[in-house]
């Protein structure tokens, strides 16, 4: 009966693209946003003026074309100078509150319903503020926006890999003091070619030890050999990206036996180049793979996206059919770094939903049936 029903889903005629509006009715996740990637512009021109920050433009319409990256850039070292001109207006506690705050509101809005937000707090303390305070701006913003609207949120804070090992310590030590307030897990993120995550192994083990949650960004500018460390070195549980996880068979193998989640970034990559076109990057392969793809932003303002964009780009791209649908969004809910009876809740009134808008269109006991077979293994 499973086999019959997917062998149908397959077919290339039944296929039928899913329009913006539709998909952005979907519950989403998003696990993968960079705060300081993702400011709404005007937002950007005012911090700037009422800063009194020079960002060499005179408009924000100008402000926009030097930090969005709509063609594509040279590669990874180049996209991350746009983050060199928004972060000189986030170094202050309003600034990150505010900034935070609105990220939440738009991905609501978007029915984002959970999103992990992540930074570094290395970035944020020209201007005085302590790692704590920044933690607490971001807290602040995001609290406020959970108030108002149905989003949940947490933090994961980045090491970067161009910076010393020591400073990886500092912000491991305040992953790790702030669990349970709100930061959910540690990141490496920066510069990946020439900066092995190895590097900061202590940092790394330090999180693990304390029980806290790691994903590392591994595979985007670099091969598999980075996302194997990633793994075996620092012990993360889901990777940033894992566009070039495809090279090694061995590894992917383990990647989708230990339901290691891939947060995929699909418009980004192709931006800093990682495939040349949307159709060149591995998510179909990955879907067929059944490795547990997640599909995620990056940078709203940067890369000129939201979830749902990245949502219509894959479905067009890899003509995912409604079933594949279903199965990346939950993959979302699934890989949320929660606790486990929280994320059971999640993922339930999700799939719920979910399956109230495909039922519209798909008969659902269809669905029920393809829902058994795969879901022996969910959370
Ligand atoms: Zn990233």
């Amino acid at each position: 009966m499973a086999k019959r029903t997917t062998r149908r889903y397959n077919q290339a005629d039944e296929w039928k693209e899913f329009s913006t509006s539709y998909l952005k009715r979907f519950p989403k996740a998003d696990l993968h946003v960079h705060l300081d990637g993702s400011i709404r512009v005007n937002t950007l021109w005012q911090l700037a003026k009422t800063q009194g920050v020079k960002l060499g433009a005179s408009s924000a319409q100008e402000l926009k074309k030097k930090v969005v990256v709509d063609a594509k850039v040279k590669n990874l070292a180049d996209y991350l100078k746009s983050f060199d001109i928004t972060l000189r207006v986030l170094q202050t506690f309003e600034a990150l509150a505010r900034v935070s705050y609105e990220l939440a509101e738009d991905a609501a809005k978007e029915n984002v319903r959970y999103m992990e937000v992540r930074y570094s707090p290395l970035l944020h303390l020209a201007s005085g503020l302590t790692i704590q305070d920044t933690v607490d701006a971001v807290l602040t913003g995001l609290h406020k926006a959970e108030s108002k609207y149905r989003i949940k949120t947490g933090i994961i804070l980045c090491g970067m890999r161009h910076l010393s090992a020591k400073r990886s310590l500092e912000l491991a030590d305040a992953a790790v003091a702030n669990m349970g307030e709100g930061v959910v897990a540690f990141d490496l993120a920066g510069q990946e070619k020439d900066y092995p995550a190895k590097k900061h192994r202590e940092a790394f083990y330090r999180v693990l030890n304390a029980n806290q949650n790691v994903t590392v960004h591994a595979g985007e500018a670099f091969g598999p050999a980075s996302i194997h460390q990633a793994l075996h070195y620092c012990g993360a549980h889901r990777i940033g990206h894992g566009t070039r996880l495809l090279e090694d068979a061995s590894l992917m193998d383990y990647v989708r036996d230990h339901r290691i989640p891939l947060e995929i970034c699909l418009t980004s990559n192709v931006q800093t180049r990682v495939v040349e076109r949307l159709q060149d990057h591995p998510f179909r392969q990955y879907l067929d793979y059944n490795l547990r793809v997640t599909l995620n932003t990056d940078s709203r303002l940067v890369s000129n996206t939201n979830v749902t964009r990245e949502l219509y780009r894959a479905c067009r791209t890899f003509r995912l059919n409604h079933y594949e649908l279903r199965q990346t969004l939950l993959n979302g809910f699934r890989s949320a770094f929660l606790p486990y009876q929280e994320k059971v809740v999640l993922i339930r009134d999700s799939l719920r939903e979910i399956d109230a808008i495909l039922g519209e269109t798909f008969p659902m006991d269809d669905l029920v049936v393809l829902q058994d077979w795969r879901s022996l293994e969910h959370h």
